[in-house]
């Protein structure tokens, strides 16, 4: 019994150092440039975020399932996202939809965002309070509902970051944009895209990246 507890402990060190630079070597590889994303998905800590059954494939470039039919998306979609929601600026305030188990918005924190975060299951919004806890990175507001509608009491934003797949940009966020602000969402429904949509002086600028794949935007709560 001690032998096996020894052995967890072990394999948690591992996780929490070497295995975490390896992925930052990886996500560098992949074009990931901008330092402080990849600063921050070194320190904190994925293997807090999914259940203890997957915690040694934690730092592996995969999604992996969180309960409730639902995924936390791969380091380097999360990283890719981040860095486009930035672009080199400072954080400022940021609202996520979709909070699943905290680790996108345990990345956002740790940057420095004033960030905001919606999900609609009330069971999953718990666990991810309890991971941000473990990860001691509980500045953030959580917020039970349907991020259809974004949050307009604390709108408007400098960043938006979508992480369920719409069908169609929902109105809403888009007018919860600071000028200047940026939303990075997947749109589509078998297929899906990232889209980067920027609120200017001039309006609303829209631009199609990558082919992804999330679990769909539903509509409500529960
Ligand atoms: N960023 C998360 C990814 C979770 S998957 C992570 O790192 O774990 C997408 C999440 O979006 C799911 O938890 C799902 O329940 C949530 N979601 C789907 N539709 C939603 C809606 N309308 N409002 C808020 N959250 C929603």
């Amino acid at each position: 019994m001690a032998g096996q507890l020894g052995g967890v402990t072990q394999n948690y060190g591992m996780l929490s150092d070497r295995t975490r630079m390896r992925m930052v070597e990886r996500l560098r590889q992949a074009g990931v440039r901008d330092e402080r994303v990849l600063a921050a998905l070194y320190e904190v800590p994925r293997h807090l975020f999914v259940d203890q059954a997957l915690a040694t494939r934690a730092y592996d470039d995969v999604s992996l399932p969180i309960g409730h039919g639902q995924t936390i998306s791969q380091p380097l979609t999360v990283a890719r996202m981040t860095e486009l929601l930035f672009s080199g600026r400072p954080p400022g305030k940021v609202l996520e939809i979709g909070t699943g188990c905290g680790y996108q918005t345990a990345i956002l924190v740790r940057m420095g965002a004033q960030v905001f975060s919606i999900e609609r299951i009330a069971a999953l919004l718990d666990k991810a309070r309890q991971n941000l806890r473990q990860a001691k990175l509980v500045q953030a507001r959580l917020v039970h509902g349907d991020g259809h509608f974004g949050l307009p009491e604390a709108a408007p934003f400098d960043g938006i970051i979508m992480t369920a797949a719409a069908k169609t940009l929902p109105e809403a966020l888009t007018a919860q944009l600071a000028e200047g602000g940026r939303l990075i969402m997947p749109l589509g429904d078998e297929e899906q895209h990232l889209w980067l949509v920027e609120k200017t002086a001039q309006g609303i600028q829209k631009n199609r990246l990558d082919p992804v794949k999330f679990v769909p935007l539903l509509p409500g709560r529960n």
